[in-house]
C-alpha cells in the first residue's frame, strides 16, 4: 500500500492547533500515515507535548522578524497584546511561505519514496494553497468552526442580510433559513458593520476563496449534530466538506489513575473534594483569547458570588486583581486557576455540573462530549453564533442575557446569576443536561468504528490517495 505522507499546518494559536493535533492522532491510527506538522519556534514545545511519535514530525519555519506592531518573540495570536493586532500577524505569517515551500521541497528530495501527499492547513494561512499547486497535492482547509457559524455567516453574507438595517441590534432572518433570526451584531469585525471594507475584509475574502478553491474542508463537528447546515453547504457551497469530529474524543485520554491523587494537580484534587461532597461545581473559563475589561470582570466575581454555587475559575493571574473573592476562596467555595490547564480533565471530572463558556468551537464541543451543559457568554469572532447554536438550536445551554440585549453589551451580575442558578438548580438546568447527555452519546457514536466521522476520515484517506493515484506529478 503506498503511503501517505500529510503535511499540517496550523495557524498559531491554541484553539487551531490543538484540534489539528487531534486530527493528527486520527490520521495517524490510519495504516500507512505520516504527518510532519509545521510551527514556528516558540509554538513548538506546546505541539510536542501534546503529540509525538515515530511517524510524526515537527518542522518549524521562523517567523518574520521587525513587523511593526507584533512584539519581537511574538508567534501566536493569545500572546498579542491586543486582537487589533489580527491583521497584521495574519500578514507577517503569509512571509512564512518561501521557508514552508523550501522545506516541503527538501522534505520531497530527501524522501523521494515517500513524498508530501496532501496539505492539511488552516483557513487562516490561504496561501498554502499555491504552495499545494506547485506541489501538485490536494489542499485541505480548516477553520475550526462548526457548520451553523459556517453556514450562517455564509448565508447572511451572500444574501445581503448585514446592511439591511441601520442599527446592528435589528433581527433579520436568514433567507436559507427562514426561521432563525439572527442581528448583525452577533457578527465580528469587519461583518457588524453595514458596509464592510478594509484589510479584515480583504484577508476574509483571501481565506474564504483559498477554501473554496481547495480540494476540501475539514469540520470538527458530526454530521449527526449539524445535518440542515452540512447539508446546506453541499447543496450551495465547494468544496466538499467532511465532518469529521469532535476531535476532541481523539485527544490523549486525560489522566485517571495518577499513582497517587497527590500527583494530580491542585484544581483536580479540590474537584475531588467537591465530590465527596455531593457538590457540583460551575467551571468557568473563557478561552485562550480572552480579554476582559475589569469592570466586566468585576461584575463576574460578583454574579458568582451571588449565585452561591460552587465555581472553578480559570484565568489570567493579572485578572485576578479586579476583585476580591478572598472570603469565597478561604471557605473553599471557589478557586481560581492561573494555569494552562487540562480542560477536557476538568470538564470529565464528575464534580463538575456546569460550564460558564465564552463559547470558542473547542469548548462547546468538549462542553458537549463530557455531557456538561453551558452557560452561553459569546465575546469575539463566531461565538455569538455557537452560543445560540447552543441555546437555541441544540438547548444544551442558556445565554445569559446583556443589559441592552445587544449581543456585545456588558452582563450585569444579576443576570449571570440568574442564568447559573437556573443551569445549576432549575428545571431548564435538569433538561439541558439530560439533552446534553443525548448529545454527549451520539458524539461518541459517530467518531466509534462506523461512526458518521470515522467513516468520513475513512473516506478522506481513501479520497486523498486516489488523488495522488491519479495525478501526474510534475517535479518544481
Ligand atoms: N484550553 C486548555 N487549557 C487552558 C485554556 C484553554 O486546555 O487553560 C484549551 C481548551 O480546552 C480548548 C482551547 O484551549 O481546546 C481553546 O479553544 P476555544 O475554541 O474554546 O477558544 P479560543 O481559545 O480559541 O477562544
Amino acid at each position: 500500500m503506498s503511503k501517505t505522507h500529510i503535511a499540517v499546518f496550523p495557524f498559531m494559536s491554541k484553539g487551531h492547533i490543538i484540534p489539528l493535533l487531534h486530527l493528527s492522532r486520527l490520521l495517524l491510527l490510519r495504516r500507512g500515515v505520516s504527518i510532519t506538522i509545521f510551527t514556528t519556534p516558540a509554538t513548538h514545545p506546546f505541539i510536542s507535548q501534546l503529540l509525538s511519535g515515530d511517524d510524526v514530525t515537527i518542522t518549524t519555519l521562523p517567523f518574520p522578524a521587525n513587523i511593526p506592531g507584533i512584539p519581537p518573540g511574538t508567534e501566536s495570536t493569545d500572546k498579542l497584546p491586543s486582537m487589533s493586532l489580527f491583521v497584521p500577524f495574519v500578514n507577517a505569517a503569509k512571509l512564512m511561505q518561501p521557508s514552508f515551500e523550501e522545506a516541503l521541497l527538501n522534505i520531497n528530495r530527501s524522501n523521494e519514496s515517500h513524498p508530501i501527499s496532501c496539505i492539511i492547513s488552516d483557513g487562516f494561512l490561504p496561501w498554502t494553497l499555491q504552495t499545494a499547486a506547485r506541489l501538485g497535492v490536494p489542499r485541505l482547509s480548516f477553520y475550526g468552526m462548526g457548520h451553523y457559524a459556517i453556514t450562517l455567516s455564509r448565508d447572511a453574507v451572500a444574501n445581503g442580510s448585514l446592511s439591511l438595517h441601520e442599527s446592528g441590534d435589528e433581527p433579520f432572518n436568514l433567507v436559507g433559513f427562514p426561521r432563525i433570526q439572527l442581528t448583525r451584531n452577533e457578527f465580528n469585525d469587519p461583518f457588524d458593520k453595514p458596509d464592510p471594507t478594509g484589510p479584515h475584509l480583504d484577508f476574509i475574502i483571501e481565506a474564504i476563496t483559498s477554501t473554496n478553491n481547495s480540494f476540501g474542508l475539514l469540520v470538527n463537528s458530526f454530521y449527526e449534530l449539524e445535518q440542515p447546515f452540512a447539508d446546506y453547504w453541499t447543496r450551495h457551497c465547494e468544496p466538499k466538506a467532511w465532518s469529521i469530529g469532535p476531535l476532541c474524543l481523539a485527544a490523549a485520554p486525560p489522566p485517571k489513575d495518577e499513582p497517587s491523587p497527590s500527583h494530580n494537580p491542585k484544581w483536580i484534587q479540590w474537584l475531588d473534594r467537591k465530590s465527596a461532597l455531593g457538590d457540583s461545581v460551575l467551571y468557568v473559563a473563557f478561552g485562550s483569547q480572552a480579554k476582559i475589561p475589569p469592570a466586566q470582570l468585576r461584575e463576574i466575581a460578583a454574579g458568582l458570588a451571588a449565585a452561591e454555587t460552587s465555581f472553578l475559575w480559570v484565568l489570567k493571574k493579572s485578572e485576578f486583581a479586579e476583585f476580591d473573592l478572598e472570603e469565597l476562596l478561604v471557605s473553599e467555595r471557589g478557586m481560581l486557576v492561573d494555569e494552562w490547564v487540562d480542560q477536557r480533565q476538568i470538564l470529565e471530572h464528575p464534580a463538575v455540573g456546569g460550564f460558564l463558556s465564552h463559547c470558542g468551537w473547542n469548548s462547546v464541543m468538549e462542553g458537549i462530549c463530557a455531557g456538561v451543559p453551558i452557560v452561553a457568554w459569546p465575546m469575539m469572532a463566531e461565538q455569538f453564533l455557537n452560543a445560540k447554536f447552543v441555546a437555541e438550536e441544540i438547548r444544551v445551554g442558556s445565554r445569559v442575557k446583556t443589559v441592552d440585549g445587544s449581543a456585545k453589551g456588558f452582563i450585569s451580575r444579576e443576570s449571570l446569576k440568574n442564568a447559573v442558578v437556573e443551569l445549576m438548580e432549575g428545571q431548564k438546568g435538569k433538561e439541558m443536561r439530560e439533552k446534553v447527555k443525548e448529545v454527549a452519546e451520539a458524539a461518541r457514536k459517530s467518531m466509534a468504528e462506523g461512526g458518521s466521522s470515522s467513516l468520513a476520515l475513512d473516506n478522506l484517506v481513501d479520497a486523498i490517495r486516489s488523488h495522488n493515484n491519479n495525478t501526474i506529478k510534475i517535479s518544481p
